[in-house]
């Protein structure tokens, strides 16, 4: 007893455990949609205070987090009056004034992961050309400036040829595929011209689509969750299958160019791979997120840490959690705005009442103001025994529609 006192007295300041929380750092979000919301609900868990920057004044996260700051996380003055209020500086999206992320630095401000990561990840074509001089296999990509150079690289990569904008894209909006050399003006003209930079990828052959998600700590250490399938409609998430169905040489493959794309970028945090699987067993990269992703939804109720929590504890500096799987298996499930206004609420809310009577179901409603078509609203994570069970129950909520179709 009287050891343990004399410790006690000896305990210096800066090793007196934080007042609030597992961390005493307050951490800054440039964005409060979805992900934000979901990094605070991790928080409040770790008494973790979380500030987000978010335009919008009743944004998903604004209800949860510790302080919400109006404004653009796009503009210069604001990003950088939000991170005077806090101690690091994180994304939920990586659309952000990467400019100010850098200037920040330099003076000092913890930024996590690093700006550079984000100018890189921000521009799709800047994205292909670092990964690939890192030696990460992707699709052959070229960027176009008129319609001449557009056309050589359909002479070259052939059709169908997906042409995509090099910045702002998301959920496939920045997307249109051309099916041939007659579609390449009206593909060029749905992304607006050439005005804001575009860019070509040859067509991924791909039998699925692979993600893992990437846990970096501020040591270095990096941790792999279990590959998920990923099944898209509309170029838009529709169901994530976790684990992935596949042979362990291909789940090795994917994990292993996830970790060396990872590790080609610097800093902290989560970062999510999509990735393509071809019929001849090639893993291809399709794009990185520097941040929690919807491929990582899951994880709140499948792994023995989320995504959520994993990142938090990567930038504030704590040991990284467990990532694999405490449930033999699940799918999460997007609910994607049917129609505008009340009647799409009036759908999305049958499909939510069916799930909430499904066993292993948690229902994640986001609390956007707006319901408009294709928005993601919210998302359902079934867990179960074994992906067939699995199966039924989503299905049992969804009723007429089948869980593999694409
Ligand atoms: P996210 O919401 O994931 O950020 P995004 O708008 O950045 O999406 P991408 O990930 O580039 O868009 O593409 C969306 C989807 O379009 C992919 O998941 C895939 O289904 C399809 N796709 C993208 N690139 C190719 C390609 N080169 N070949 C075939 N299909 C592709
Ligand atoms: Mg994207
Ligand atoms: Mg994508």
């Amino acid at each position: 007893c009287r050891a343990s006192m004399e410790t006690d007295v000896s305990i210096k300041k800066d090793q007196i455990p934080p007042a609030h929380g597992l961390s005493e750092k307050i951490v800054g979000v440039l964005g409060g949609g979805q992900l934000g919301r979901m990094l605070c609900q991790a928080a409040s868990q770790m008494s973790i205070k979380v500030n987000i920057l978010d335009p919008l004044v009743n944004c998903p996260a604004s209800t949860i987090c510790h302080h919400h700051m109006v404004g653009s996380f796009d503009n210069s003055t604001t990003v950088e009056e939000f991170a005077k209020r806090c101690d690091i500086l994180t994304v939920e999206i990586e659309h952000v004034d990467a400019d100010t992320l850098e200037k920040l630095e330099k003076q000092g401000v913890d930024c996590q992961p690093k700006a550079s990561t984000i100018r890189i990840i921000q521009d799709k074509f800047l994205q292909k050309v670092h990964f690939s001089r890192h030696g990460i296999p992707l699709p052959k990509f070229m960027q176009i400036d008129d319609e001449e150079s557009a056309k050589k690289a359909g002479l070259e990569f052939g059709y169908p040829l997906m042409v995509k904008s090099r910045r702002l894209a998301y959920d496939g909006r920045g997307n249109a595929v051309a099916k041939s050399e007659q579609e390449l003006t009206s593909a060029i003209n749905a992304l607006g011209g050439f005005g804001h930079g575009l860019y070509v990828e040859q067509w991924a052959p791909f039998v699925k689509e692979l993600a893992v998600i990437v846990a970096r700590g501020r040591d270095n250490s990096i941790l792999c969750y279990p590959v998920v399938e990923t099944v898209h409609r509309e170029n838009i998430c529709h169901i994530v299958k976790a684990p992935a169905n596949e042979s362990w040489k291909i789940l090795k493959l994917a994990t292993d160019v996830a970790s060396k794309a990872v590790a080609s970028l610097e800093g902290a945090g989560v970062f999510a791979v999509e990735l393509f699987l071809t019929k001849d067993g090639q893993i291809l990269l399709n794009e990185v997120a520097p941040r929690p992703h919807n491929s990582g939804h899951h994880t709140i109720e499948s792994c023995y840490t989320s995504q959520y929590e994993q990142h938090l504890r990567a930038v504030v500096g704590l040991p990284l959690g467990d990532p694999s799987m405490k449930t033999p298996a699940s799918i999460m499930y997007n609910i994607l705005g049917e129609d505008e206004g009340e009647r799409g609420f009036m759908l999305a809310h049958e499909v939510i009442r069916r799930a909430l009577c499904t066993p292993g179901a948690s229902v994640h409603w986001y609390d956007k103001p707006d319901m408009r078509k294709q928005r993601k609203m919210g998302h359902i994570t079934v867990v179960g025994p074994s992906m067939g069970i699995v199966e039924t129950r989503v299905n049992s909520f969804l009723k007429e529609e089948n869980t593999d179709s694409t």
